[in-house]
């Protein structure tokens, strides 16, 4: 098995596959090799020796000796220097990197081959003695700390004691001998704690680098942080073994990071940071502000010309927007690192459209590079526009970088453990620390939002909270924060643990308390990707709405129609006017406890001009999109009160005794509600609750229809199981409907359907199909009842067949995304037989399911006529449904392809 590949081994090889063998950073050095772009030279070790390491007890393969030697040797032959050389030596970086970014999650050493006498020949060759000692105390620390597993703290602590003796905070103002006794400080602490001599054979060094590599792979940050991402599928992170270059020689040399556009709006700057005399880690760290790029621009025209021309190639190249990482030495430009940047919502849909019209990229592929989750994010929170601001800046607490843009309002806590903790209780929290190291990603995935003292735009913290869209407020150095007493200070004023704070990650400032939230403006770009996705998709989207609020808004996310308006949400609450929503919950209360019919019949009476004010509000609301209106589905238990204060206070209400209203609660206790009296079985029971509804339901569109408003009602069945009793339902239904309609003398379409919820439904659709003229699934209750899974009780151990380090039985919680293999093939069937009976059937979905993005291309696959899902989710659904069709094509052709 090869293992070790050189970076300019690729000549006329096509990139995109590599990345799985040699992580996305090898992948990167390799293909800038390739076209030609200023790269260290370098090797990469494969994940497959990663994957093999794992597997075989932590061993590496044997053949991998060899090749990494011969690697090397090409390498020195390459660079004219060797490893280890007391005159000339070759340093190396040793550096991680797997198939899916995950950044800063595992380690990577710098200044690899140094020891005593290769320092001296480093310090003669480049003239520069201080340089090649701050290489050489950079390299012991970082092996120290990350190859040997010493603390840290301890370490940085004597660079902090021997910085306060020198009286300066700056690493660029220590001289060598400093730097060299600090050497010999950490050697003696090395010597101390581990009993042990600092290795200082350059070769032992390098694998002990690279054995380090491979177990950050399992390091507990890099697995929490691919749970929380849910990063799976991977072998394993590669190494990639780079000559290096420094950044840390002088005045004329720096280190920076940067973004070919704007990670934060997606505007088209050039956007980064430059550190000038450092080395590579110190821009992400934090540890002194960079100066912007713009700022570099005056200082080395000439090498910024260059990086500006690498923007573009790569720009052109990779046709994303990359993420940079450079280095300058005695004025040369190396390129360290290329790979896709994160970016916020906004700035995804910017670069996606703004691409697509400079014709780097099509319409389809801006549309397959929005993900689901960057609609959602575009929908958090900022702070209210009419919110005063002269009241809430006298709350001002500090004012940082803005990393990413939303606003977050949570507690003050200041360990990641801390707001794990405090989340797992329900608690909005906000993270604050001096810096977010990689560990802290399990507390900062939980947390409002996230609140640094240092640190830029670049840093680890804002990376991180980007790639989520969570509000990231970064360099807020004015915050001095105490750890042990757990409070932070700034502006005079002290903020505990648990104290409220709101960040605005639009402008970076922090406030004091909690202020009020809104919805953002949406960006244009989001409006003109989803009329591209209106252009493409052929699935209709709908939105189940109950009152014409949610109506209203469905319609402005895009909604084409209501796909499940459930009635008894009605029946508890009044939309209009909540203060009379006591008044419908009686009358159904009423209903339920009346002994007989007649005494049923009353009840509904007072029940029926609610509900046909709530469907004028809903029908005026879609104005002539269908709207799909359930009759009654929950089991009548749901509508009364089961402790006796209220018990007593709705026989008071309604004029019988409190053993009455007792023994019809009683009564109508069920073993297993779910699969009890409930559904179409309700109407069943009692034919009058059905009538009262299609009434309501037909009278508010006889008069909507009088006062010129398109109305197109479709009724629906919740729960039927047989042809039989959707002909008994289906038959009411119309008889009533006819009437009434026949009586107005108005012309009125309309449609009796319904929804596929019970396998035997499925099964036996060709049957219903032939009195129903419309089928909905719902796949919430057709999920449990395939499944056998009680929705309300899976929680308990759905997670661990879920998870992939567990049980991992499904690959996705059948409740968020349907369970293409089972429940599937019962849409599938019920879908197939349905349309041998009827044609032209109208099939839609109006479970959960609906907003899902996997779940809608399955729905597309498999012929739906529409999605309906909460009107938050709608614009997730229509881009998801313009994918699927993309995605068709795509497969489609390649078929066509192969057959050739
Ligand atoms: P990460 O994935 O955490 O960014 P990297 O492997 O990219 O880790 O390295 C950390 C830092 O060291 C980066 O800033 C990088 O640019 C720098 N670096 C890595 N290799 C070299 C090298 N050969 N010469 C100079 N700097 C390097
Ligand atoms: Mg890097
Ligand atoms: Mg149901």
């Amino acid at each position: 098995m090869k293992y070790v590949f050189s970076f300019d081994e690729w000549k006329g090889k096509k990139p995109k596959d590599l990345a799985h063998q040699l992580g996305g950073k090898g992948a990167g050095l390799a293909e800038m090799t390739r076209i030609g772009l200023p790269v260290p030279a370098g090797f990469t070790i494969t994940t497959l020796a990663c994957d093999y390491y794992y597997k075989h007890g932590r061993k590496l393969p044997k053949e991998l000796k060899g090749q990494v030697h011969a690697a090397l040797g090409k390498l020195e032959k390459k660079t004219g220097k060797k490893l280890g050389d007391p005159h000339d030596p070759l340093l190396v970086s040793v550096r991680s990197g797997s198939a899916r970014s995950m950044p800063g999650m595992m380690e990577t050493i710098l200044n690899v081959g140094l020891n005593d006498q290769a320092v001296e020949g480093l310090a003669k060759k480049t003239g520069n003695a201080r340089f090649a000692y701050d290489a050489y105390r950079r390299f012991v620390q970082m092996y120290s700390a990350v190859v040997i597993g010493l603390p840290k703290e301890e370490l940085e602590e004597k660079l902090r004691a021997m910085k306060t003796r020198l009286k300066t905070k700056d690493d660029t103002q220590v001289p060598a001998e400093a730097w060299r006794d600090l050497v010999k400080e950490y050697k003696a602490h090395f010597h101390k704690k581990t009993g042990m001599h600092f290795p200082d054979d350059p070769e032992g060094q390098l694998w002990g680098a690279i054995e380090a590599v491979f177990r950050s792979w399992m390091a507990e940050k890099a697995v929490t942080y691919r749970r929380v991402e849910k990063i799976t599928g991977l072998l394993g992170t590669a190494v990639s073994v780079v000559q290096m270059v420094f950044g840390n020689k002088g005045e004329n040399s720096g280190t920076g990071v940067c973004f070919t556009r704007d990670p934060s709006t997606g505007g088209k700057e050039f956007y980064g940071d430059y550190l000038v005399n450092a080395q590579g880690e110190d821009v992400v760290a934090g540890i002194r502000t960079p100066m912007h790029l713009d700022e570099m621009h005056k200082l080395m025209p000439k090498v910024y010309a260059q990086l500006e021309g690498v923007r573009r190639t790569l720009e052109e190249h990779y046709r994303d927007m990359q993420d940079l990482e450079f280095t300058v030495e005695d004025g040369r430009l190396y390129m360290l690192q290329t790979r896709t940047g994160k970016r916020t919502p906004a700035a995804a849909f910017k670069i996606a459209v703004d691409m697509a019209k400079e014709g780097l990229i099509t319409k389809e592929e801006a549309l397959g590079r929005i993900k689901a989750e960057d609609i959602e994010r575009l929908f958090y929170p900022v702070i209210r526009s009419d919110v005063n601001r002269a009241e809430l800046g006298s709350r001002q607490l500090a004012i940082g970088i803005s990393a990413v843009p939303g606003a977050a309002v949570g507690r003050v806590v200041f360990t990641a453990e801390e707001a794990e903790e405090w989340a797992g209780r329900g608690e909005k929290v906000i993270l604050v620390r001096r810096e977010t190291s990689p560990e802290d990603v399990g507390g900062m995935f939980v947390a409002q939002g996230i609140l640094t003292a240092t640190g830029g735009k670049t840093s680890h913290a804002a990376v991180v909270a980007r790639g989520w869209g969570k509000c990231c407020v970064v360099g807020c150095e004015q915050l001095d924060i105490s750890y042990e007493e757990k409070l932070m200070q700034s502006n005079g004023r002290v903020v505990r643990q648990g104290d409220w704070i709101t960040l605005d990650g639009n402008d970076g400032a922090v406030f004091e308390g909690q202020v009020q939230l809104v919805m953002p403006e949406l960006p244009e770009t989001y409006y003109t990707l989803l009329k591209w996705a209106d252009g493409i998709r052929r699935l209709g989207v709908r939105t189940n709405a109950d009152t014409p609020q949610d109506s209203r808004k469905a319609i402005q996310m895009g909604a084409e129609g209501i796909g499940l308006c459930r009635t008894e949400h009605m029946f508890f609450k009044d939309f209009e006017q909540p203060e009379k929503s006591a008044d419908r919950q009686l009358a159904i209360q009423e209903m339920i406890v009346a002994q007989d019919r007649e005494a049923r019949l009353k009840a509904l009476a007072r029940l029926l001009p609610f509900q046909r004010r709530d469907f004028i509000g809903i029908f005026e609301a879609m104005n002539g999109f269908p709207v799909t209106i359930r009759l009654i589905d929950p089991p009548l238990h749901e509508f009364v009160p089961h402790d006796p204060e209220r018990q007593k206070d709705l026989a008071e209400k309604i004029g019988v005794s409190v053993e009455t209203v007792a023994r019809r609660v009683e009564q109508l206790h069920e073993a297993n509600p779910m699969l009890g009296h409930r559904g179409c079985r309700l109407c069943i029971t009692y034919p009058e609750i059905l009538e009262m509804q299609v009434r309501a339901i037909i009278e508010a569109a006889i008069e909507c229809k009088k006062r010129k408003i398109k109305v197109l009602p479709e009724i629906m069945i919740p729960l039927t199981l047989d042809r039989k009793e959707m002909e008994i339902l289906g038959g009411a239904t119309r008889r009533v409907a006819d009437e009434i309609i026949k009586k107005s003398g108005v012309k009125l379409e309309y449609a009796v359907g319904t929804m596929i919820e019970l396998p035997r439904a499925a099964l036996l659709a060709d049957q219903i199909a032939e009195v129903a003229e419309f089928f909905s699934y719902g796949t919430n209750d057709l999920t449990q009842t395939c499944m056998g899974l009680s929705r309300d009780d899976a929680g308990r151990f759905l997670p661990d067949y879920v998870d992939p380090n567990k049980a991992g039985v499904f690959p996705a919680d059948p409740f968020q995304t349907i369970d293409e293999a089972g429940v599937g093939q019962l849409v599938r069937i019920g879908i197939e037989k349905g349309r041998k009976t009827r044609p032209k059937l109208k099939v839609g979905i109006c479970g959960e399911h609906g907003g899902d993005a996997t779940s809608v291309r399955f729905c597309h696959q498999v012929g739906m006529d529409y999605v309906s899902c909460s009107p938050f989710r709608v614009p997730i659904a229509r881009l998801a449904a313009a994918q699927a069709v993309i995605e068709e094509k795509a497969a489609k052709k390649k078929a066509k392809g192969n057959k050739r």
